[in-house]
C-alpha cells in the first residue's frame, strides 16, 4: 500500500488470492465482477472473475483491485472477458438488474436487501451503483417512486389509491420516515385522528406543492413543500388514525380558495378552520390572525399582544407548531431586527409571502390617495 498525494490509500501491488476470491474464480461468479480482477503470471493476462476462459492454477493468480492496477503491473486485458470495458460489463448488468428490482419493488428496498439480491457488500453496491447511475440506490428508488406517484395522481381519482400504488402505505416507512420528519415515534401518532374522517387533496401553486385537508369542523391542514411526497407522508403520519378520503367537488372548491390565498395572502380565506392545540397555542394563533397583511411583528411584540410579555419563547414555539400555512399567518412574525428567522415551510416561501403582501399594501395605499 502507498499513499497518494490526495491522501487516498491505493493498492498498487498485487495481492495473493484469498479463498473467497479463488472460489469466485472457480465458480466464474458474475457477482464478483467489479470487486477484483485477477492476473495470471504465466500468460501475463488479466480477467474478470467470471471469465469463461480456462481456469488458471491458483499459484499463478495475482489479485488486483481493478484493471488500471493490473495494467500498471504490466498485465494485458483478456480479449474474452474484456475486463476494462464498462458498458455491457457484468457490473453494469448487475446494476441494471438492481434498477429493475427497485422499479418493481412496492416499497423502498433497503441497501441490505439489495446487497443480498446481488451478492455484493453494501459498500461495494453503493459505490458501483453510484458510479454507473450517478445516484445512490436510495436516491434512485425515491426518483422512481416520485415518478410513479405523479403518474398515479393523474390516473386515479383516489389519492389514497395513488399513494398505495406508489408504495406509500407501509407502516415501516411511516415508522422511519415519519419519525425522521416528525421527531416522534409513529406509535405516538397512531391515536392521532382516530375516529375522525379527513378529506384531503394535493395541488400545485406558485409556492410549490400544496396539501390541504379538512375535517367536519373545518380546514385542519395546509402545508407547502418542494415535492408532494414528503407532504403526503407527513400528513399521513400526523393523521395515522383517521379515515382519509379523496377530494370531492365541494372540497375541490375549497382547495381552489386555498390556492388563491397562496397567490394573494392578502385575501380572507373565509373558511372555517379546525384548529387543534393547547389553550396557549390557540391564543397565539388567534393573535396571529389579527395581524394585518403587509405588516410584521416580532415574537416579543406578539407575546405582549396576548398579555404575556415574558413568554416570547413559548410564543415562538406556538408559531412553529402552526399547521395551517398562511391561513394562520405565522409568516408575519419576524425577528426583532427584522430578519426572517425560520419558517416551517421554507424561509424562501416566507419571504415570497411577505413580498406579495407588501406589494399589495403599496398598491392599496396608492389607490387610497
Ligand atoms: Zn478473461
Amino acid at each position: 500500500m502507498t499513499e497518494t498525494m490526495k491522501g487516498q490509500i491505493v493498492v498498487t501491488a498485487s495481492q495473493p488470492v484469498t479463498d473467497t476470491q479463488w472460489q469466485a474464480i472457480l465458480k466464474r461468479d458474475r457477482n464478483a465482477d467489479g470487486r477484483f480482477i485477477y492476473g495470471v503470471i504465466t500468460t501475463g493476462i488479466f480477467c474478470r472473475p467470471s471469465c469463461p476462459a480456462r481456469r488458471p492454477n491458483v499459484e499463478n493468480v495475482r489479485i488486483f483491485p481493478d484493471g488500471t492496477a493490473a495494467l500498471q503491473a504490466g498485465f494485458r486485458p483478456c480479449r474474452r472477458c474484456n475486463p476494462l470495458s464498462v458498458a455491457g460489463s457484468p457490473v453494469t448488468a448487475t446494476v441494471t438488474a438492481l434498477c429493475r428490482h427497485i422499479e418493481h419493488s412496492h416499497s423502498l428496498p433497503t441497501l441490505e436487501e439489495l446487497a443480498t439480491q446481488c451478492g455484493w457488500s453494501r459498500y461495494h453496491l453503493q459505490r458501483q451503483f453510484k458510479a454507473i447511475t450517478g445516484l445512490t440506490p436510495r436516491e434512485y428508488a425515491l426518483a422512481v417512486r416520485r415518478r410513479r406517484l405523479c403518474g398515479n395522481l393523474q390516473r386515479h381519482s383516489s389519492i389514497l389509491r395513488a399513494m398505495e400504488d406508489a408504495g406509500m402505505e407501509s407502516s415501516s416507512q411511516l415508522y422511519t420516515q415519519g419519525k425522521q420528519m416528525l421527531g416522534m415515534l409513529p406509535g405516538q401518532y397512531r391515536s392521532r385522528g382516530a375516529g375522525i374522517t379527513i378529506r384531503f387533496a394535493m395541488a400545485e401553486c406558485s409556492l410549490g406543492s400544496l396539501l390541504v385537508a379538512e375535517t367536519a369542523q373545518g380546514i385542519c391542514a395546509i402545508s407547502l413543500g418542494d415535492e408532494p411526497e414528503p407532504l403526503l407522508l407527513e400528513f399521513q403520519a400526523r393523521f395515522a388514525g383517521a379515515d382519509l378520503l379523496p377530494p370531492d367537488p365541494a372540497f375541490d372548491d375549497k382547495v381552489a380558495r386555498v390556492i388563491a390565498l397562496m397567490e394573494d395572502p392578502h385575501r380572507n380565506l373565509s373558511l372555517p378552520l379546525d384548529i387543534r392545540g393547547t389553550v396557549f397555542q390557540q391564543r397565539v394563533w388567534q393573535a396571529l390572525q389579527q395581524i394585518p397583511p403587509g405588516t410584521t411583528l416580532s415574537y416579543q411584540e406578539l407575546a405582549e399582544k396576548i398579555g404575556q410579555p415574558a413568554a416570547a419563547r413559548a410564543v415562538a414555539s406556538a408559531c412553529a407548531a402552526n399547521t395551517l400555512a398562511v391561513a394562520i399567518p405565522c409568516h408575519r412574525i419576524v425577528r426583532r431586527d427584522g430578519s426572517l428567522s425560520g419558517y416551517r415551510w421554507g424561509v424562501e416561501r416566507k419571504r415570497a409571502l411577505l413580498e406579495r403582501e407588501h406589494e399589495e399594501s403599496e398598491c392599496e395605499k396608492k389607490q387610497r390617495r
